[in-house]
């Protein structure tokens, strides 16, 4: 061979004393990146001190395979001259990756049992993000390790290994996790993204059973995969134990492609949710609300759906929580969509036989765990002197990020002047944010603009009944929500600016002052300017949810103002990963 690994053969004392080498290794990868998580700031400095060290090493060093302390030398194999261990180096990599196998697990909890979010603190999102990061390094290291193995297989004649079952078993590990990296590219988890997370959970489930049939000799890779499977099993457990079967009603928000599911829950659970604005949640359905369902997928897809779903509005006047979702085509909005249909054919078939309670009728058993998040932990920033003004950008359905945080900011920070711009196409589709109880009248405030964006929009001389949901049953006759968009002549033209509707609720008889409203996209630079020239000193924060043209138009409108030395604090919400 030209490089300097090579075949060895070794005798049993020194292959013992190449696992005991190994082994020690493995423990110093594992515990290098554990021991910084709980001392993260020292870690820091380390890090430091490390890259300058790598900078003033020179190019001498690079790359180079340091002979490992007690590994068997090349002379007590009689070789005469210094030579690697090829399966050393072979073994090694692959003893390494699943070092980082057990830390690569806590990194992605989603459940309250994390150590992790709590010692850095951080969130199940954030976290996430390093979680990618190590994946991708434990399967380049589990990649070239298996590579090398075949190498090996094929220079010395040993095809028939390819028969035995802890080659086999390593073999349907890289081949699983080759799959995995193919459904995670961008393209094919848009495509399908069940997909991609259905081979993910079994990965994660399956990788650690298939090492441990893999591995032979070595107990410290027994130890990572079962470490690994503990965390896994311990994560599924506690987010079970965290889920609440809640009756929910699901109706369709009319005139659009909007479904309001509203929840009951517990009271701790209510206290959660209101602590978290911004926060979501995760909707699944339990077996009982899947009988009966009318949708084009195997119901088998249900055990492994968790769709995050942002809380819209939580009332702890009735401990309900709402979320408002959009209707696509995959298998979850399908059959929320497919409650709203039966809510509302059970409402009016109920309306024919007064005895019968529609309310008991039309609920749906719907698992929901959380609340999630980053931007709850992030809230505290915006309410404890750090910023001196919040603007709030939505598109479309992003409001159910957005409208909460301006009530939450509304509560808890007054005097705080925050400016909400949300987007719809159709006024339809902004009037959950009127809904019942404490949700009531985000719409109505000052600094709360609703630009109507779709082309028909108050083009209707008399107006346009946008949404009119009556009661049915017990509420028979009541409008619940209902708005009237009026056109309105230019004559009521104001400074340059086109009054062109006044949304009216049409159950109150109120005109809701949602500002002025143009026919087009809200102008996002001219907005970000008025903003930020209201005070030249003045920290801004700036939240959007929304289409992603939407965020990058406003980061671009943004980007001056920090060129120009202002203290911005962006967030983005992502809705589509
Ligand atoms: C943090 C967050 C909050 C959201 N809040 C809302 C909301 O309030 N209202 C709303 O209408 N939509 C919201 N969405 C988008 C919503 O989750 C998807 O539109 C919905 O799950 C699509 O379901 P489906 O059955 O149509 O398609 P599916 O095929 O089930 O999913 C389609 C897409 O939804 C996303 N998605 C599904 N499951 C997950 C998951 N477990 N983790 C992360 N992303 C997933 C992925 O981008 C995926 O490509 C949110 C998304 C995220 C990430």
């Amino acid at each position: 061979m030209l490089w300097r690994y090579h075949f060895l053969d070794l005798t049993e004392a020194q292959k013992h004393a190449r696992r005991e080498t190994l082994t020690r290794y493995a423990l110093y990868a594992q515990l290098s990146a554990m021991v910084p998580l709980s001392t993260f700031l020292a870690c820091r400095l380390a890090k430091r001190l490390a890259t300058l060290a790598v900078s003033r090493g020179g190019a001498g060093n690079k790359g180079a395979y340091k002979a490992v302390p007690s590994s068997p030398s090349p002379d007590a194999v009689g070789r005469g001259r210094k030579r690697g261990n090829y399966l050393h180096l072979t073994k090694r990599l692959g003893l390494i990756a699943l070092s980082q196998y057990p830390l690569q697990y806590l990194l992605s909890l989603k459940s309250s049992i994390s150590p992790l979010t709590y010692i850095l603190p951080s969130s199940h999102e954030h976290l996430n993000q390093w979680h990618r990061v190590l994946s991708r390094i434990s399967t380049i290291l589990l990649s070239a390790h298996a590579t090398l193995y075949l190498n090996f297989f094929v220079q010395t004649n040993r095809w028939n290994r390819l028969g035995d079952g802890d080659v086999i078993a390593g073999l349907a590990a890289i081949g699983l996790l080759g799959m995995m990296i193919g459904t995670a590219l961008r393209p094919i988890r848009r495509l399908s993204y069940r997909l991609f997370f259905v081979l993910h959970v079994l990965v994660a489930l399956f990788m650690p059973v298939l090492v441990l049939f893999h591995v032979k000799h070595s107990i410290a890779a027994k130890i990572f995969a079962i470490e690994a499977l503990v965390v896994f099993v311990l994560d599924l457990a506690a987010r079970k134990v965290g889920t609440v079967i809640a009756d929910a009603t699901v109706e369709a928000i009319p005139g659009t492609e909007l479904v309001r599911v509203k929840a009951s829950m517990p009271r701790e659970k209510i206290k959660k949710f209101r602590a978290a604005p911004g926060g979501h949640v995760y909707l699944s359905l339990p077996p009982a609300a899947r009988e009966g369902l009318l949708v084009p997928v195997s119901k088998l897809v249900y055990e492994f759906l968790y769709n995050p779903f942002t809380l819209a509005s939580v009332d702890s006047k009735t401990n309900t929580v709402t979320l408002v979702a959009k209707i696509h085509q995959g298998p979850m909005t399908s059959a929320l969509a497919s409650f709203a249909y039966k809510h509302k054919s059970t409402a009016s078939s109920s309306s024919n036989k007064p005895d019968e309670d529609t309310d008991s009728l039309s609920k749906t058993p719907l698992a929901i765990e959380g609340p999630y998040g980053l931007f709850p932990r992030r809230f505290a920033d915006l309410v404890s002197g750090k910023v001196d003004r919040v603007l709030l950008v939505a598109g479309g359905v992003g409001a159910t990020f957005v409208v909460p945080v301006y009530r939450a900011l509304k509560g808890e920070a007054p005097s705080l002047p925050v400016r909400l711009v949300w987007a719809v196409r159709q006024a339809g589709e902004a009037t959950w944010a009127l809904a019942e109880g404490e949700a009531e009248n985000v719409l109505g405030e000052e600094g709360v603009e609703v630009y109507i964006t779709g082309a028909g929009a108050g083009d209707s001389s008399s107006g346009e009944d946008a949404n009119i949901v009556k009661g049915k049953g017990k509420n028979k006759g009541k409008a619940k929500v209902s708005v009237r968009v009026e056109k309105v002549g230019p004559a009521d033209s104001q400074e340059g600016v086109e009054l062109t509707h006044v949304v009216h609720d049409l159950q109150t008889g109120r005109s809701l002052a949602v500002g002025w409203h143009r026919r087009q996209r809200p102008d996002l630079k001219r907005i970000v300017d008025e903003v930020f020239t209201q005070g030249r000193r003045e920290r801004v924060a700036v939240l959007v949810c929304g289409p992603h043209g939407m965020q990058r138009e406003l980061r671009g409108s943004i980007g001056k103002w920090v060129a120009k030395g202002r203290e911005v604090y962006w967030h983005a919400e992502a809705f589509d990963l």
